[in-house]
């Protein structure tokens, strides 16, 4: 739904502008610095949603969603024409949470991306209907 061109690899909405730490650096110092544990990312996304938020699993294992090796799709599912993403695990739910991927201005975008969609399909290629 987004341009691809340096988003934020959780909303996907913002310019990625900031160096986010998967692993949180302030709880895990050791990941500090690890070149797999930087994830580009919207200042809203880094600084004001997720922060040093990150919940584990029984296993040890992040909830929230791993871009770079999760597929987004197993754990959310993304209703078009409201933009509103819904979970399909606990995965899901606490990247929503965590990212705030619900908030107003990324709603907005994705169902302006919509309405984008229905205009342009019709209109660059009809037999895709
Ligand atoms: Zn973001």
């Amino acid at each position: 739904m987004s341009t691809g061109l340096k988003r934020c690899m959780y909303c996907e909405d913002s310019e990625g502008t900031d160096i986010e730490h998967f692993w949180p650096k302030s709880t895990y110092p050791l990941m500090a610095f690890d070149w797999l544990n930087y994830l580009l990312a919207c200042t809203r996304c880094n600084s004001n949603y997720k922060r040093a938020r990150f919940p584990l699993d029984g296993q040890g294992m992040p909830l929230p969603i791993d871009p770079t090796t999760d597929d987004p799709a197993d754990h959310l599912q993304l209703t078009p024409t409201t933009g509103i993403y819904v979970e399909l695990d606990v995965k899901g739910e606490n990247t929503i949470d965590i990212c705030g991927l619900n908030r107003d201005v990324c709603v907005a975008g994705r169902t302006n991306a919509w309405t984008a969609i229905e205009v342009l399909i019709p209109a660059y290629g009809p037999e895709l209907l």
